[in-house]
Protein backbone atom coordinates (compact mmCIF):
# COMPACT_ATOMS: atom_id res chain seq x y z
CA UNK A 1 0.00 0.00 0.00
CA UNK A 2 3.18 2.61 0.89
CA UNK A 3 3.46 3.20 -3.04
CA UNK A 4 -0.05 3.09 -3.82
CA UNK A 5 -0.28 6.37 -1.19
CA UNK A 6 2.41 8.31 -2.30
CA UNK A 7 1.22 7.91 -5.99
CA UNK A 8 -1.85 9.21 -4.87
CA UNK A 9 0.12 12.30 -3.09
CA UNK A 10 1.70 12.57 -6.02
CA UNK A 11 -1.21 13.24 -7.94
CA UNK A 12 -3.20 14.90 -5.79
CA UNK A 13 -0.16 17.68 -5.53
CA UNK A 14 0.11 17.55 -9.11
CA UNK A 15 -3.91 18.59 -9.37
CA UNK A 16 -5.72 19.87 -6.08
CA UNK A 17 -8.97 19.09 -8.39
CA UNK A 18 -8.60 15.30 -9.52
CA UNK A 19 -10.25 13.33 -8.05
CA UNK A 20 -8.61 10.58 -5.99
CA UNK A 21 -7.38 7.34 -7.00
CA UNK A 22 -8.54 5.47 -3.93
CA UNK A 23 -12.77 6.70 -2.64
CA UNK A 24 -12.06 6.50 1.16
CA UNK A 25 -15.91 4.99 1.85
CA UNK A 26 -18.91 4.49 0.53
CA UNK A 27 -22.07 3.17 1.95
CA UNK A 28 -24.85 1.37 0.50
CA UNK A 29 -28.10 -0.46 1.83
CA UNK A 30 -30.89 -2.43 0.61
CA UNK A 31 -33.41 -4.46 3.03
CA UNK A 32 -31.53 -5.93 5.69
CA UNK A 33 -27.80 -5.79 3.91
CA UNK A 34 -25.76 -3.08 4.41
CA UNK A 35 -22.41 -2.58 2.81
CA UNK A 36 -19.29 -0.14 2.85
CA UNK A 37 -16.14 -0.01 0.19
CA UNK A 38 -13.20 1.49 1.63
CA UNK A 39 -10.48 3.05 -0.24
CA UNK A 40 -11.85 1.24 -3.45
CA UNK A 41 -9.69 1.99 -6.26
CA UNK A 42 -11.67 4.04 -8.98
CA UNK A 43 -10.35 5.78 -12.42
CA UNK A 44 -11.26 8.96 -13.78
CA UNK A 45 -11.95 9.25 -17.58
CA UNK A 46 -11.47 11.98 -20.07
CA UNK A 47 -15.38 12.81 -19.99
CA UNK A 48 -14.92 13.41 -16.55
CA UNK A 49 -16.76 9.98 -15.31
CA UNK A 50 -15.33 8.13 -12.66
CA UNK A 51 -15.58 4.54 -12.76
CA UNK A 52 -13.80 1.23 -10.84
CA UNK A 53 -10.52 1.02 -11.78
CA UNK A 54 -10.93 -2.64 -12.58
CA UNK A 55 -14.54 -3.67 -14.40
CA UNK A 56 -14.07 -7.05 -12.50
CA UNK A 57 -14.54 -5.28 -9.35
CA UNK A 58 -17.67 -6.01 -8.48
CA UNK A 59 -17.35 -9.72 -9.25
CA UNK A 60 -14.50 -9.75 -6.71
CA UNK A 61 -17.05 -8.63 -4.03
CA UNK A 62 -19.39 -11.30 -4.64
CA UNK A 63 -16.42 -13.83 -4.98
CA UNK A 64 -14.77 -12.41 -1.49
CA UNK A 65 -18.49 -12.62 0.28
CA UNK A 66 -18.57 -16.40 -0.92
CA UNK A 67 -15.57 -17.24 0.17
CA UNK A 68 -14.70 -15.01 3.52
CA UNK A 69 -17.96 -14.74 4.89
CA UNK A 70 -19.05 -17.76 6.94
CA UNK A 71 -22.59 -18.31 5.97
CA UNK A 72 -25.29 -20.58 8.20
CA UNK A 73 -27.13 -23.60 6.70
CA UNK A 74 -30.97 -23.25 5.69
CA UNK A 75 -32.52 -26.10 6.15
CA UNK A 76 -36.10 -25.74 4.82
CA UNK A 77 -38.13 -22.62 4.92
CA UNK A 78 -37.83 -21.40 8.77
CA UNK A 79 -34.67 -23.39 10.35
CA UNK A 80 -31.37 -22.77 9.89
CA UNK A 81 -28.03 -24.62 11.02
CA UNK A 82 -24.71 -23.85 12.30
CA UNK A 83 -22.38 -23.87 9.15
CA UNK A 84 -19.42 -25.21 10.94
CA UNK A 85 -20.99 -27.19 13.84
CA UNK A 86 -24.80 -28.37 12.30
CA UNK A 87 -26.31 -27.12 15.50
CA UNK A 88 -29.81 -25.95 14.93
CA UNK A 89 -29.80 -22.32 14.70
CA UNK A 90 -33.66 -22.49 14.57
CA UNK A 91 -35.74 -19.99 12.63
CA UNK A 92 -35.90 -15.91 11.96
CA UNK A 93 -31.50 -14.97 12.11
CA UNK A 94 -30.95 -12.79 15.48
CA UNK A 95 -28.75 -9.98 15.46
CA UNK A 96 -27.01 -8.00 12.55
CA UNK A 97 -23.41 -9.74 12.44
CA UNK A 98 -20.45 -7.66 10.82
CA UNK A 99 -17.20 -8.60 8.80
CA UNK A 100 -14.67 -6.93 7.34
CA UNK A 101 -13.68 -8.77 3.95
CA UNK A 102 -10.51 -8.14 1.80
CA UNK A 103 -11.23 -8.15 -1.68
CA UNK A 104 -8.18 -8.54 -4.35
CA UNK A 105 -9.16 -7.56 -7.73
CA UNK A 106 -6.92 -8.30 -10.64
CA UNK A 107 -6.01 -4.73 -11.03
CA UNK A 108 -5.45 -2.26 -8.89
CA UNK A 109 -4.83 -2.11 -5.22
CA UNK A 110 -6.93 -4.54 -2.54
CA UNK A 111 -9.91 -3.20 -0.91
CA UNK A 112 -12.01 -3.80 2.07
CA UNK A 113 -15.80 -4.49 2.15
CA UNK A 114 -17.28 -4.00 5.58
CA UNK A 115 -20.80 -6.35 5.37
CA UNK A 116 -23.63 -5.80 8.14
CA UNK A 117 -26.37 -8.21 7.67
CA UNK A 118 -28.73 -10.55 9.63
CA UNK A 119 -26.91 -13.45 11.05
CA UNK A 120 -26.16 -15.56 14.27
CA UNK A 121 -22.82 -16.78 16.87
CA UNK A 122 -23.62 -20.31 17.33
CA UNK A 123 -24.93 -21.27 20.43
CA UNK A 124 -22.92 -24.29 20.51
CA UNK A 125 -19.51 -23.71 18.74
CA UNK A 126 -19.41 -19.98 18.73
CA UNK A 127 -19.14 -19.26 15.24
CA UNK A 128 -20.31 -16.58 13.89
CA UNK A 129 -22.36 -16.72 10.34
CA UNK A 130 -24.30 -14.58 8.13
CA UNK A 131 -27.78 -16.16 6.86
CA UNK A 132 -27.42 -16.41 3.06
CA UNK A 133 -30.23 -17.10 0.53
CA UNK A 134 -31.01 -16.26 -2.74
CA UNK A 135 -32.73 -12.76 -0.97
CA UNK A 136 -30.09 -11.65 0.60
CA UNK A 137 -27.78 -12.53 -2.24
CA UNK A 138 -29.93 -10.14 -4.08
CA UNK A 139 -29.44 -7.42 -1.32
CA UNK A 140 -26.04 -7.73 -1.16
CA UNK A 141 -25.47 -6.97 -4.90
CA UNK A 142 -28.36 -4.19 -4.55
CA UNK A 143 -26.43 -2.86 -1.94
CA UNK A 144 -23.36 -2.65 -3.43
CA UNK A 145 -24.46 -0.86 -6.40
CA UNK A 146 -25.95 1.54 -4.17
CA UNK A 147 -22.38 2.33 -2.15
CA UNK A 148 -21.19 3.08 -5.76
CA UNK A 149 -24.01 4.97 -6.69
CA UNK A 150 -23.92 7.21 -3.82
CA UNK A 151 -20.18 8.24 -5.28
CA UNK A 152 -20.75 8.49 -8.60
CA UNK A 153 -19.07 5.58 -9.64
CA UNK A 154 -19.78 3.61 -12.68
CA UNK A 155 -19.54 -0.07 -12.78
CA UNK A 156 -17.52 -0.29 -15.78
ZN1 LIG B 1 -21.86 -24.09 15.58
Amino acid sequence: MGWWNRLRRYFGGADPAAVPELVERLEGRHEDVSVALVELPVQRRPSGEVALRDADATGAMLDAATDQLPHARRQGKERWSCGSCQADLGGMPGAEQRADLRVGPGKGPPFTLEVTMPGWQCWSCGAVQVASDDERANSFREAIMAAMASGGVKRS
